[in-house]
């Protein structure tokens, strides 16, 4: 059927559904290689500093435009860029430039990136000063834009997307991702990447197809390139025939009828055929989703990643800042109840200012609440927006992310009451039966699951992190990915275990990991009984219309049998059959050859 030769199929890791059709635009940021070479006569100096001199300024001028250019909300964006216009003229990395430039007669980026290094060594050398350090990632940012000049590739980056175009990329970061508009981004790829990292999480929650762990993708587009990316099945065809193409235009319409006609059901509850009523929320990362929330029928905020509040600015966010985002947030998805995560910072999810950027394994660093508990006062700054915000509608949940056992919890909640304390003497009020929650993402909370269930008032299953914790694998890293098993028969004793707590114990247990959003695992989750579904936005209609046509005693008898199966391929063949049989046309329009596309054919296709 797909079969033109002037085309090119390549295959990734399907890391948001949907497909986009456009010309690629390559993003080469990190890539660019360094040419060394001595320079002679004075005459080949003088250019040289020149050519340098003239790098400079077309990256100001860059940045002046980029600042412009930036939408309201990443207003503090703007405020990173003012320092990265800074770090241009500095002496370290200007004067040095031109030293190296003249004395040693090296090329301009030659000595660019000498200067950098140097540059970077003082910071890091500054071993109190956290904010020297963090300034490390300016650096390169600001670096890496002379370099890219210098080599003529000033206009493929970020800050420079074209309108509607597929973005092809070696890494996206998550910071660079939440920067995204849907409809101006119509599709990415990236070389490297799994599809639980947090890049991909964003292009979920943005509706925007992407495909990731693409080999070579960079290096086989061009810019300009016609592309199709399928972000279910991972296919990428650089320069499709006609054949192709109304292939997949046909599918996008498929597609997009289908997902009208179910949406005019997403605002009824979520309640299955036979009259089991679950929570059906949504996963922001940012507050301007809460119309896609709202219009794809969130019944409340299930989490929010209050991190990337934090990313793309120079400094911390202080407390003001943050109490109108929680307020904004309450007031305006009131009186539906709003989930806020602590900060979730570390692994892949940094900051410029963010302390721990150097770690050598900063998936088992120090981030999460971990980070929060060594420096509270970001954490109780933090605590204090939320109590204060709680006073709005009292709507305010908390929630402790990565949570490892009783100590993290008696720690936290300590804090906790400090801050109340606190309000309670400034007469400022705040809501005080909010809600204290903890996720359950590693396995030694998993383990101590009934105990922690004493001292909080609810659960919500991070699978993301506890598939990468009890597996042992890395989110991200798409060498592993096909052992990234959300079916493995541990997982899901992993949250058995975790339910029957929660039960046993009176509180509910929400899942917000990706395996909520994934209508494949609708039927699992239902019949190991947690009690709330919580997805980006974009999956809640198709989510949703699943639970409404499926029956709690049905799901109840397929995952006893489930759970006596031994190996993931096993579940993953019986999870196949029962949902093709059941919602036949719901993986008709989103894969016809989904069988084909399981995570088990990926590991046959990997060889494993
Ligand atoms: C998870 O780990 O499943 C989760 C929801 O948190 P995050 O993806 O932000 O780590
Ligand atoms: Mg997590």
């Amino acid at each position: 059927m797909i079969n033109d030769r002037s085309s090119l199929t390549i295959r990734g890791i399907g890391a948001a559904p949907g497909i986009a059709i456009g010309k690629a635009f390559l993003l080469e940021r990190g890539q660019i290689p360094v040419p060394r070479y001595r320079l002679f006569g004075e005459q080949s100096v003088a250019e040289e500093c020149k050519r340098f001199e003239a790098a400079v300024k077309e990256a100001e001028a860059d940045l002046e435009t980029i600042k412009k250019s930036i939408r309201s909300e990443f207003s503090d964006h703007a405020r990173l860029l003012e320092v990265q216009q800074m770090i241009l003229r500095d002496p370290s990395i200007y004067d040095e430039s031109l030293r190296y430039i003249r004395e040693e007669r090296t090329n301009a980026q030659l000595a660019v990136i000498k200067a950098l290094r140097k540059a970077k060594e003082l910071f890091s050398g500054l071993s109190n000063d956290e904010y020297a350090k963090s300034r490390i990632a300016d650096v390169d940012a600001v670096g890496d834009r002379v370099v890219r000049i210098l080599a003529g590739q000033s206009r493929s980056d970020l800050d420079h997307l074209r309108e509607g175009a597929v973005i092809i990329a070696h890494d996206l970061s998550p910071a660079d991702a939440i920067q995204l508009q849907a409809g101006r981004t119509l599709g990415i790829v990236t070389e490297i990447g799994g599809s639980f990292s947090h890049t991909s999480i964003v292009a979920r929650s943005l509706g925007i197809p992407a495909v990731t762990g693409a080999e070579h993708a960079a290096r086989l587009i061009a810019e300009n390139d016609f592309i199709i990316v399928d972000g279910r099945t991972g296919v990428i065809i650089i320069n499709p025939g006609e054949t192709e193409l109304e292939f997949y235009a046909n599918r996008q319409d498929e597609i997009q009828t289908y997902l009208k006609q179910i949406s005019r059901h997403s605002h009824l509850p979520a309640q299955t055929s036979d009259g089991h009523r679950v929570g059906a929320e949504a996963n922001i990362e940012a507050i301007e989703e809460i119309v896609a929330a709202k219009d794809n029928g969130a019944e409340g905020i299930g989490l929010y990643r209050t991190e990337f509040f934090f990313m793309n600015r120079v400094e911390l966010p202080d407390e003001e800042s943050l109490y109108r985002d929680y307020h904004d947030l309450a007031e305006l998805m009131a009186p539906s109840p709003v989930t806020i995560r602590t900060l979730d910072l570390g692994a892949d999810k940094l900051t410029s200012w963010c302390p721990t950027l150097e770690e050598p394994n900063p998936a088992l660093g120090l981030r999460s609440i971990r980070l929060c508990l060594h420096y509270k006062e970001i954490f109780k700054t933090q605590l204090r927006a939320m109590l204060r915000a709680s006073a709005v509608a009292g709507n305010i949940r908390l929630m402790l992310p990565l949570i490892s056992g009783m100590g993290e919890i008696f720690e936290a909640r300590k804090i906790f009451r400090e801050i109340q304390a606190e309000l309670t003497k400034k007469r400022i009020p705040f809501d005080k039966n909010m809600p204290f929650g903890a996720m359950i993402e590693l396995p030694s909370a998993v383990a101590m699951a009934d105990l922690i269930a004493q001292e909080v008032d609810f659960f919500s299953i991070g699978t993301n992190d506890l598939i990468q914790y009890s597996i042992g694998i890395d989110r991200s890293n798409e060498h592993v990915a096909y052992l990234y098993e959300p079916l493995h028969p541990g997982v899901l004793r992993f949250i058995k275990q975790t339910v029957d707590a929660a039960h046993d114990a009176g509180i509910p247990v929400a899942v917000c990991g990706e395996m909520a959003g994934e209508p494949l695992y609708v039927p699992i989750l239902l019949g190991l009984k947690i009690n709330s579904f919580s997805m980006n936005p974009v999956a809640l209609p198709r989510v949703k219309n699943l639970i409404r046509r499926s029956s709690m005693k049905e799901c109840c008898r397929f995952v006893e049998k489930v759970l006596r199966m031994r190996t993931a391929s096993e579940i993953e063949e019986a999870v196949s059959k029962m949902v093709m049989k059941k919602f036949p046309e719901e993986f008709h329009v989103f894969d016809p050859n989904w069988i084909g596309n399981t995570p088990l054919a990926a590991k046959k296709k990997s060889g494993s």
